[in-house]
């Protein structure tokens, strides 16, 4: 083989790549991040803010979640950096008794999961968020729900794993993997070919044309979502909010009548950031990789936000974004080394959900290249789950 440029070449210079680069320097790795355009110009500089447990499916879903918890509560003193990052719980309210109900089963199966979260009514809730409309049904609180800025932790990471001797390179395309010997030895880009032990893909939403260049179809798929933006505003709620509807669309599609609601995949979710403006969300939209907002969109956003939080009625939108969720049909990300395919580590699909699980992302990947015991039983994650289903159509 060639001289070696890294140890590892990470491709994607993401909330996941750099996490996965961050942790693998931390193990006396080098790693090589490649990215195409710059840090966080994917998903991760697309997106909210949530580390929600309690929106993640009960099962290792979950599970993965609260390790991820774990690694947050200590990522500001472990980076040196204030990354907005805040345990302030979040809620999960419910605009009508269909979705009450359905959030107090998943109540149940989070609790049995080792979760803490709490059934309330409209009173109670109203006491902790007293903006909230009296019209809502209650709401599932969860303490354990965080917050965190995907700009600053992404460029806390490459601060920290260059300082360990690792590098980055921006506006450097992959367009093939190179190969030694019938393992991945590398990539050839548009500045020319790099080499190392593993080439680790964590490309998002583009996740599938890296796994196509190793022969591997990866079901990953960009699912469109819509944010709003508000003028900078005084404190209008105390927490981080998803509304039960979301719960409801994520996992019981069938369930929702209105024709819209499930053309735009959308419910309700709201946040505050630490410069006081408002992002309020979504839309889950398959729409390819177009990245513009629609006036559908943004319509029944604000019109379905008014409903749950009056207040937003008097407020200015100072701007919309789009960003696009790698997409997985199973809801679960695909991460791990993929069979038959040596040198080859996915890391990628995180749809909705590559904020909350960056930390354990990076750990568990890291660990398997340094040739540690990885921490965590990631078999319901593998890449392979696909390639068998492929083998056995
Ligand atoms: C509207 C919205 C809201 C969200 N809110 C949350 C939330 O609150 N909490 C949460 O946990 N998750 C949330 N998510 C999901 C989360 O943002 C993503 O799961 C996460 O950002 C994915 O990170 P990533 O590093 O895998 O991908 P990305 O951030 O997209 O990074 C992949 C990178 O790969 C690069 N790339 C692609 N192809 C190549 C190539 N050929 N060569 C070199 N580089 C390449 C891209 O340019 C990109 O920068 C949200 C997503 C959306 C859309």
């Amino acid at each position: 083989m060639p001289k070696k440029d890294a140890d590892v070449i990470v491709i994607g210079g993401g909330i996941i790549g750099t996490s996965i680069a961050y942790q693998l320097s931390k193990r006396g790795k080098k790693a090589l991040v490649i990215e195409r355009n710059d840090l966080c110009s994917g998903t991760s500089g697309a997106c909210d803010a949530y580390i929600t447990p309690h929106t993640k499916k009960p099962g290792f879903h979950l599970a993965l979640c609260l390790e991820s918890l774990k690694l947050y509560a200590n990522m500001e003193k472990e980076l040196g950096d204030d990354l907005e990052y805040w345990q302030r719980g979040g809620f999960q309210p419910c605009e009508d008794e269909l979705s009450f109900q359905l959030v107090s089963e998943n109540a149940k199966a989070l609790m049995a999961g080792g979760l803490e979260v709490k059934m309330m009514d409209i009173d109670e809730f109203r006491r902790h968020e007293p903006n909230m409309s009296p019209n809502l049904t209650g709401a599932l609180h969860c303490p354990a729900a965080c917050q965190v800025n995907p700009f600053k932790l992404v460029m806390s990471y490459a601060r920290n794993l260059k300082k360990m001797g690792s590098g980055i390179m921006v506006n450097t395309e992959v367009r093939d993997l190179l190969w030694q010997d019938k393992k991945v030895a590398g990539v050839k880009t548009g500045k020319g070919d790099f080499y190392a032990d593993y080439v680790v893909n964590a490309t998002g939403s583009w996740g599938a044309q890296i796994a196509a260049m190793a022969g591997l179809e990866a079901p990953i798929e960009p699912r469109r979502g819509q944010i709003i933006v508000t003028e900078p505003t005084s404190t209008v709620i105390n927490t981080t909010m998803q509304s039960g509807m979301y719960l409801v669309i994520k996992f019981h599609p069938e369930k929702i009548t209105d024709e819209t609601m499930k053309r735009l995949g959308s419910g309700f979710c709201i946040e505050q950031t630490g410069d006081g403006t408002i992002l309020i969300g979504f839309t889950r939209e398959f729409a390819g990789y177009d990245k513009s907002t629609t006036l559908e969109g943004i319509e029944y956003i604000v019109n379905k936000a008014c409903t749950y939080l009056p207040c937003l009625r008097d407020m200015h939108v100072i701007r919309t974004f789009s960003g696009f969720r790698p997409y997985v049909v199973d809801g679960l990300p695909l991460i791990g080394p993929v069979e038959g395919i040596p040198g080859f580590i996915m890391a990628a699909g995180h749809e909705g959900d590559g904020v909350a699980l960056s930390p354990i992302t990076g750990k568990l990947v890291a660990e398997m290249i340094a040739g540690e015991p990885v921490s965590f039983n990631i078999d319901a994650f593998s890449p392979n789950r696909f390639i068998k289903q492929a083998q056995q159509a």
